[in-house]
């Protein structure tokens, strides 16, 4: 069974809209459904947002459940020049960028297990990077109104394997963003591919208890002083329509 987690209700909406649901489990407060999608077993759950939120959703749902993995899937800011709007970043390491228990630890690291780096399963990433490009190269167009991707200024979007920074904090300020990558590049020698709210408490909690897990980011907005208004647009019109369309392909290896 595959766990889905996603910390906005459009990023869940069209999976719940299209899986066939058995049961519902209601466990701290969120609503674990339980069913198939594209012929795979799945639990999917709104964790809502941020690192704690995100921590108690993955936690019940690794604990009540019989997971072989975790799946994220969101939206996120964009977190250098080379990524842009309507891209997709999935994880090969995650790290948060609000942790900070210097002097004990070096910058980024987390107590006690002195880790700042948490790895994606490197299998799964790499399947979900192929399943994003044929998304991308074959289904796109049916999935979101091509219209609606120039509106948005998307032509050719391309899928990124990087880095995912996550931390409490929506970022809408450039300066903010490029602090955040140049600690990164020069702490963790890592290039960050975009930065959110929820996808490396997801890597911490999987990698404490044992799970591999999976992060997926669509690219809402350029982290920037536009990011509220950016965010929520491309929200409602696209974010919902790739969440479906690249898990479909994703489950049927296509
Ligand atoms: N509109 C929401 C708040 C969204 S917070 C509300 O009213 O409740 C932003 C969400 O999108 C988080 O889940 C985060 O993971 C992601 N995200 C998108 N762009 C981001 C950015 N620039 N900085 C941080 N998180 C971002």
């Amino acid at each position: 069974m595959i766990g889905i987690l996603g910390a906005l209700h459009e990023e869940v909406l069209l999976l719940k809209e299209n899986m066939h649901i058995e049961a519902v489990h209601h466990l701290g407060g969120r609503d674990y459904y339980e069913g198939t999608l594209f012929g795979q077993r799945i639990v999917l759950v709104l964790s809502n947002i941020g690192k704690v939120a995100v921590s108690i959703t993955a936690t019940l749902l690794i604990d009540h459940f019989d997971i072989d993995y975790v799946l994220f899937i969101g939206v996120a800011g964009a977190g250098n020049s080379f990524v842009k709007i309507g891209d997709v970043v999935v994880a090969d390491f995650l790290l948060q960028h609000d942790v900070d228990v210097r002097p004990f630890y070096n910058r980024h690291e987390v107590a006690i297990l002195n880790k700042a780096l948490f790895a994606a399963d490197e299998a799964l990433a790499h399947r979900l990077l192929s399943a994003t490009k044929t998304f991308f190269s074959e289904h796109l167009s049916v999935h979101v109104d091509p219209k609606t991707l120039e509106k948005f200024s998307v032509y050719q979007p391309q899928a990124h394997l990087a880095t995912i920074a996550s931390g409490d904090q929506f970022i809408q300020d450039a300066t903010v963003l490029r602090d955040i990558h140049d600690r990164i590049w020069s702490g963790q020698n890592v290039i960050l591919g975009c930065v959110e709210m929820e996808g490396a408490a997801v890597a911490q909690v999987c990698y404490e208890l044992n799970k591999p897990c999976v992060v997926l980011r669509t690219i809402s907005d350029n982290a920037n002083h536009s990011a509220s208004i950016d965010f929520q647009a491309f929200l409602k019109e696209v974010s919902s329509q790739y969440a479906l369309g690249i898990v479909e392909c994703f489950f049927k290896n296509l």
